[in-house]
C-alpha cells in the first residue's frame, strides 16, 4: 500500500510541484495550506509522515510541529520540516519543535524522497494508532477543539508572560509592584483575601505580607489571622520573625463579619528558588474551590517565580550595595551602620553630631496625581538638592520610601538648623518639572542630636522622628527641633 504524506505548504506553485513529484514516486499525497489546516486534516487522513513548510500564515511549521509532538494521540507521526533559508535560528527552532528531520528547500527532489522513505522506515506509524486518530475525528470535532485549546493556551501563555514581564519595571518600588500583581492575579484567580510576600536577603528586614481584600473591609483580627496563618506555613522553611501585614486596596465601609474559619478554601504557595525562600502568595476564599484546578495554574506559578526571582535579585543587589539605586544617597543599611559608629565614637571622644529626618509632604498625592515615575523624579531631585545644601562631610541617606536622613558630624542641633532650614526653603522654591509637567513640593524635617541623656543610637532617630511628626502635625513644610 502506498505511504501517505500530509504535505503542508502555503505557496500554491510549490505545493503543486511537490505533490506531483511525490505522487509520481508512488506516494499518496494529501495537501494542506497552513498549520491549522494541516492539524485538522491530520485526524481525517492519518498520514505516515508530515512534510511541512515552516513559514506559513495562521499556524506555522514550528507551532504545528509542537502541537503534534505535545499530544500523545499524534506525537508518533514523524515530521520533516522544510525551510527556505538555511538560517541558524531555523535550525534551532527546528530542533526545539521536535521534528524528526529538518531540510532546506533547495534540496534535490530525489534526495528529499530518499529522506522521506528513510524516515517512514525509521518511524513507522502503526495501523491501530491511525485508527485511533480516525475515531477521534469521527466522534467529535476533536481536532478543532484541540486546536482552539492550543491556540488559547498559546495566547494565554504569551499574554500571561507579557503581563508578568511588564511588572519588572516596578522592581524598585515594592508597593506599586504589589498593587500591579494583585490587579493581575485578581483578574484570573477567585479570592476574598490574597497575600503577597517578598522575602529579603536582609535578616533584619521586616517581613511584610501585603494583603488584598478586593476593596472589602475585613476586620483587623481576621487579617491578623491570615497573616499568622501564612507566615506559619512559610516558617516551615525559614524562621520568620518580625512579621506584619499591610493592606492594599481596602476601602472603608461596612466591616464584613468574616472569620478565617469561614474560608472554605485556601492555598499558600511558597516560592522557592535555588533552595531559598524568595517569597510566597496565598489565596483565601469563602467558596469551596480547588485552586490547582485552575487551568493556567502552572503557567501562573512559573511566571510568578520569574518575577519574584527578579525582585529577590534586585533586593539582594541593593542589600549588597552601599548606595540607594534611585537617589544615589547611602542606603538604609549604611545608615544603621553609620549611626551606630558615630554614636559610639562620640561616646569615646565627646563631640556633637546632629541628625535630621526629612519626609516629603503629601508624597502619596504626587504619585497618585502624576504617576510613580514622576514620584521617582521628585525623590531623585530632592536628593540632588540635599547634596547641594550640605557640606561634604555631612552624610546623606535614603532611609525609606520618601524619607531621607542627614547625619551632620561635629555639629550641634543649633548649627544644624541653618542648612536644614536652607534645604527646606530650596525645595519649596524649586520648580519641579518632568516630561513638561510642573509641580511644587515641600518637605517636613525633624531635627535632633546626640543629647547627653541618650543611651542608644536609636534614641536620636526616635527623637528626630517625633520632631518630624510634630512638623507634620503643625502644618508641614517646616523644621522642628527635638526639645529636651
Ligand atoms: P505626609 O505629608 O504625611 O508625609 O503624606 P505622604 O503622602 O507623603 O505620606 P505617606 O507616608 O502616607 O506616603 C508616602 C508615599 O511614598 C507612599 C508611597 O506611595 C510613596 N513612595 C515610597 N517609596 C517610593 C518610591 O520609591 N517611588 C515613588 N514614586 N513613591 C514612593
Ligand atoms: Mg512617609
Ligand atoms: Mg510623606
Amino acid at each position: 500500500m502506498a505511504h501517505k504524506i500530509l504535505l503542508v505548504e502555503d505557496t500554491e506553485t510549490e505545493l503543486k510541484f511537490l505533490k506531483t513529484s511525490l505522487e509520481e514516486n508512488g506516494f499518496e499525497v494529501v495537501t494542506a495550506i497552513n498549520g491549522s489546516d494541516a492539524y485538522k486534516k491530520l485526524y481525517v487522513c492519518t498520514p505516515d509522515i508530515i512534510v511541512s513548510d515552516i513559514i506559513m500564515p495562521v499556524i506555522d511549521g514550528y507551532q504545528l510541529c509542537r502541537m503534534i509532538k505535545n499530544d500523545e494521540e499524534t506525537k508518533k507521526i514523524p515530521i520533516i520540516l522544510l525551510t527556505a533559508m538555511d538560517k541558524k535560528i531555523d535550525a534551532f527552532w527546528g530542533k526545539k519543535s521536535g521534528a524528526q528531520l529538518f531540510l532546506t528547500k533547495s534540496i534535490d527532489i530525489r534526495e528529499l524522497i530518499l529522506h522521506i522513505e528513510a524516515t517512514i522506515r525509521r518511524y513507522p506509524v502503526k495501523d491501530e494508532y491511525k485508527e485511533n486518530l480516525k475515531i477521534q475525528s469521527e466522534s467529535t470535532s476533536t481536532a478543532q477543539l484541540k486546536l482552539n485549546n492550543i491556540l488559547n493556551d498559546l495566547l494565554m501563555k504569551s499574554t500571561f508572560s507579557n503581563e508578568f514581564r511588564n511588572l519588572s519595571d516596578f522592581l524598585n518600588y515594592e508597593r506599586i509592584l504589589v498593587e500591579k500583581l494583585f490587579s493581575l492575579l485578581s483578574s484570573f484567580v477567585e479570592y476574598n483575601v490574597a497575600g503577597i510576600y517578598f522575602s529579603s536577603p536582609d535578616d533584619f528586614a521586616e517581613n511584610i505580607l501585603y494583603i488584598d481584600t478586593l476593596g472589602k473591609n475585613y476586620s483587623k483580627s481576621l487579617l491578623n489571622d491570615v497573616s499568622r496563618d501564612f507566615f506559619k506555613s512559610m516558617e516551615e522553611r525559614k524562621a520568620i520573625k518580625n512579621s506584619k501585614f499591610e493592606v492594599i486596596r481596602m476601602l472603608l465601609g461596612k466591616e464584613t463579619d468574616y472569620q478565617i474559619s469561614d474560608f472554605a478554601s485556601k492555598i499558600i504557595i511558597p516560592l522557592i528558588f535555588d533552595k531559598k525562600l524568595i517569597g510566597g502568595i496565598c489565596f483565601y476564599t469563602a467558596q469551596d474551590i480547588n485552586y490547582t484546578s485552575f487551568r493556567y495554574f502552572d503557567i501562573m506559578i512559573s511566571e510568578l517565580l520569574a518575577i519574584f526571582k527578579m525582585k529577590y535579585q534586585y533586593t539582594e543587589k541593593e542589600f549588597m550595595s552601599v548606595l540607594d539605586g534611585l537617589t544615589g544617597l547611602y542606603n538604609r543599611r549604611q545608615f544603621e551602620i553609620s549611626i551606630e559608629q558615630e554614636f559610639n565614637r562620640t561616646k569615646r571622644h565627646p563631640a556633637d553630631f546632629s541628625l535630621a529626618i526629612l519626609d516629603i509632604d503629601f508624597f502619596k498625592k504626587v504619585n497618585d496625581t502624576y504617576g510613580h515615575q514622576y514620584g521617582d523624579y521628585v525623590l531623585k531631585t530632592v536628593a540632588d538638592l540635599m547634596k547641594q545644601s550640605f557640606r561634604k562631610t555631612d552624610l546623606l541617606y535614603r532611609y525609606g520610601g520618601e524619607e531621607m536622613v542627614i547625619i551632620m558630624p561635629e555639629t550641634n542641633a543649633e548649627n544644624a538648623l541653618l542648612p536644614v532650614q536652607r534645604l527646606r526653603k530650596t525645595v519649596e522654591e524649586y520648580d519641579f518639572e518632568y516630561n513638561n509637567v510642573k509641580s511644587k513640593v515641600t518637605v517636613s524635617v525633624g531635627l535632633s542630636m546626640n543629647y547627653q541623656d541618650f543611651t542608644n543610637a536609636s534614641d536620636i532617630l526616635k527623637s528626630a522622628d517625633n520632631a518630624l511628626y510634630k512638623a507634620k502635625e503643625s502644618g508641614r513644610n517646616r523644621v522642628i527641633r527635638h526639645e529636651q
